[in-house]
């Protein structure tokens, strides 16, 4: 299962291949980035609701949905990267206080363990994974963003002082 954190560990490495590890993106490009794609998400939910209406026109498909929902996701991320916002304990927040405001029950589930299989495979992904010319540069930015957003050090076998990489 992909989580928030698999995400931004992708966008982290492309975001480097995709600009050549040179500037970032602007505030003002992430923003319209976001809402072009939520637009983009829109259309399709126009064409979905053209067709159930019956009305005449183009059409589109619940998998163009899920494409264009992805890219929301991924693009929400890349925003919330550029302040280094840990996206999945802003969502656990405020899914949690609009339920306390609103007087809900419900409360954000944190997900279940991670099983010792995933694991084993996520340990030697990190300690095989070569990312190319990039490959310290994209291992220094996850190191640095693991430790900003845990405020942990790396576990035992991941810190490159141990040779582990
Ligand atoms: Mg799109």
């Amino acid at each position: 299962m992909t989580t928030l954190h698999d995400i931004r560990v992708s966008n982290a490495n492309r975001q480097v291949e995709w600009t050549g590890g040179k500037q970032r993106p602007s505030l003002s490009f992430r923003g319209n980035e976001l809402a072009g794609e939520v637009g983009e998400a829109c259309n399709i939910l126009k064409k979905i609701e053209r067709e159930r209406m019956g009305y005449p026109g183009s059409r589109a498909t619940v998998e163009d949905l899920a494409e264009e929902l992805a890219d929301v996701v991924l693009c929400v991320d890349l925003t919330a990267m550029e302040f280094d916002i840990d996206l999945g304990a802003a969502v656990e927040r405020k899914f949690n206080k609009t339920s306390e405001k609103v007087g809900l029950e419900s409360r954000f589930v944190i997900g279940s363990a991670v099983d010792s299989e995933e694991l084993e495979y996520l340990r030697y992904f990190f300690q095989t994974a070569d990312f190319g010319p990039a490959h310290e540069d994209v291992v220094d930015i996850i190191n640095e963003r693991y430790r900003k957003d845990t405020g942990k050090d790396l576990p035992e076998g991941y810190r490159s002082d141990e040779g582990e990489w």
